[in-house]
């Protein structure tokens, strides 16, 4: 008797230790899964974290870290992080199918302190979800500060947050992507006192405020790209000092644009934009882009300068349009004009911006950013679905 249960226990291991995925059997409910944080060489599967991290604020449903797990036996799971810094990530269910597969592992608890925080995940000793902690905007913010609508990616202010570096300069703000080497978006404001006569002063340069060691792109970086140097804070949104003008020739400024994108698409929304302004309105201006590659003078590229400048696919705006006046962020209703466009880029565009517009909601889906976040929410679920046809 004993003989057959050791015999029983050797085939259930070789069984268990089959990789062949497709002829797993179910296993029965209650039973737990078998299952892996990484691939077949050791490599761990890329976790997606989304949602903010804000010292004070107690996570909700939207702090959610999605991960994938390879599964070779189905079965219940249980993945159950410790708590780091205030808060924690789990998640448990039951996997019903094998191979790979996707978990939502949900926060819970409130951050304590601003920081780069690495959550282990479960028992492997290599895989982690990496998170962002920031610290809350003040509680007073001025009337037409560049950030005055929010932190749409929650850039922060550390040297670790390589890929999502707050920027915060006298004429704009940024998130600034070390690896991109670009901005991931700029963020301003934009009033009759900051036009002027000041002539283009095209200093392009690199940003020697970079933290140490980063790569700076300089002005050559671009040069035989194929690709406009394209402004987010355009020269012609900055004409009342030479200062503030020569602020708009940071590269730190600058994505790879192709030439009818911006000299077309982008020059025409510029302008009227400032139309408005001389029209007696303040506007607060966001400008990013998103994904990889683009198509300029010469043909599609990824990236440009030996692959240290990521082409970006995609370029957007928001611009909030709000007649002049004080205490902004009170004078915003369901009925204020919201532009947000979504323009490829590439160099077959010669129509107008207005045939790029889009919704903020599309915006947000597209890069996972969470924009005007300052306005209450059921403002925001108006302004942002909303798309411009004036
Ligand atoms: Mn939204
Ligand atoms: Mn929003």
């Amino acid at each position: 008797m004993k003989k057959y249960s050791l015999l029983l226990l050797l085939v259930l291991t070789i069984v268990s230790c089959k990789k062949d995925t497709v002829t797993a059997p179910p296993n029965p409910t209650g039973t737990a899964a078998v299952f892996s944080f990484t691939d077949g060489s050791g490599n761990c599967y890329t976790p997606i974290v989304q949602g903010t991290y804000t010292v004070g604020t107690a996570l909700n449903s939207s702090n959610i870290a999605i991960i994938q797990v390879f599964v070779t036996k189905t079965g219940t799971y249980a993945i159950l992080n410790p708590t780091i810094n205030g808060y924690r990530f789990t998640a448990t269910g039951t996997f019903t199918s094998t191979g790979l597969q996707t978990v939502i592992m949900q926060g819970n608890g409130t951050p304590v302190a601003a920081a780069t925080d690495r959550h282990q995940i479960d028992s492997s000793p290599t895989c982690s979800i990496t998170v962002v902690v920031v610290s809350p905007l003040p509680t007073v913010i001025n009337d037409n500060d560049h950030m005055y609508f929010g932190n749409p990616s929650n850039a922060a202010l550390l040297t670790d947050s390589i890929n999502n570096y707050l920027m915060r300069k006298d004429y704009y703000a940024l998130s600034y992507s070390r690896d991109r080497g670009t901005p991931n978006w700029v963020s301003w404001h934009l009033y009759s006192n900051d036009i002027g006569s000041v002539s283009r002063q095209d200093d392009f340069r690199e940003d020697i405020s970079l933290p140490s060691g980063w790569y700076q792109v300089t002005d050559a970086s671009y040069n035989s790209a194929g690709f406009d140097r394209g402004h987010h804070c355009p020269s012609g949104d900055r004409t009342n000092t030479i200062a503030a003008n020569s602020s708009t020739f940071l590269m730190t400024n600058m994505i790879p644009q192709a030439q009818y994108n911006n000299q077309i698409v982008w020059a025409g929304m510029e302008d009227s934009l400032r139309r408005l302004v001389t029209l007696g309105n303040e506007v607060y201006i966001i400008m990013g882009s998103y994904g990889i590659g683009g198509t300029g003078n010469g043909g599609f590229k990824t990236t440009i300068d030996a692959g240290r400048v990521t082409v970006p696919a995609n370029i957007w705006k928001v611009a909030i349009v709000l007649p002049n006046g004080n205490g902004d962020s009170a004078r915003v209703s369901t009925s204020t004009r919201v532009i947000a466009v979504d323009v490829p880029n590439n160099n077959s565009l010669f129509s107008s911006w207005k045939n790029y517009r889009t919704s903020v909601d599309a915006i947000e889906a597209a890069t996972g950013y969470d924009l005007i976040s300052r306005l209450p929410a059921i403002l925001q679920a108006t302004l942002e679905a909303r798309v411009d046809n004036l």
